[in-house]
């Protein structure tokens, strides 16, 4: 089948051995184990923090006795999303409910909240860990009234790097509600306007997190009556 566009959005960073990565985390770590010339075919083994690049953080991250990443409901991680575009200039501000609400912003229960605070300009540079900008508390509890089935964003955190207490990932988190963290090419994507997202994370038995693939789909009625007409 030829592929006339690109229907599939692909918000995934690469993973690889020099990608910068969360403050004070080992880069991942790419070994062959076996070579064509050698063993007679290509293996791979790699280590490296379940957080790196794009990933899902399960209510394990902050807490005990709450779901593992291979307990996440994958109905929180698929489905129906709307995207909250940041639009000011970066400079690790707090983004309000104020904020959200003065754009026109409109969310309707158990959807996907995506939030795009507009760091992936300065990916690859220190500045993405430094001056991405927060949610407030209001705001999360905002979005947590509201029902969202997953907060997902392009910065690397929802809590400032300093952070001691981390409010927004355990408000979130012991609402059961996971977080993906280090999403790309956001500005691809409609604001204000629902879209399919997809998240799954790789299913580690009792674990804090995964990476994942993650992929948006804008016109999922479009794929799916193209299809049926064949
Ligand atoms: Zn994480």
């Amino acid at each position: 089948m030829e592929v006339k566009e690109p229907r599939i959005i692909d918000l995934t960073y690469t993973i690889k051995s020099d990608m910068l990565v969360y403050p004070g985390m080992e880069r991942p770590v790419f070994q062959w184990i076996g070579k064509v010339n050698s063993e007679g075919y290509n293996l791979t083994k790699v280590s490296m923090v379940v957080h790196t690049g794009t990933h899902v953080d399960a209510p394990k991250h902050f807490l005990d006795d709450v779901p593992c990443i291979d307990e996440v409901s994958l109905n929180r991680l698929f489905g129906k999303a709307k995207l909250y575009r940041y639009i000011k200039k970066l400079k690790g501000q707090i983004i309000t409910v104020e904020d959200v609400l003065s754009s026109g912003f409109q969310l309707e229960e158990d959807t996907i909240f995506i939030m795009e605070t507009g760091i992936e300009k300065f990916m690859e540079t220190k500045l993405y860990n430094e001056i991405f900008p927060i949610p407030s508390v209001e705001l999360i509890e905002w979005l947590i009234n509201k029902k969202i089935k997953a907060y997902m964003t392009d910065a690397t955190a929802v809590d400032p790097i300093e952070t001691k207490d981390s409010p927004n990932h355990h408000l979130l988190l012991r609402a059961g509600i996971p977080i993906v963290e280090n999403l790309k090419n956001l500005h691809l994507l409609p604001e204000n306007k629902a879209f399919l997202i997809s998240a799954l994370p790789v299913k580690f038995q009792g674990r804090d997190g995964a990476p994942c693939r993650a992929v948006a789909v804008t016109d999922v009625e479009k794929l799916i009556l193209e299809e049926k007409m064949k």
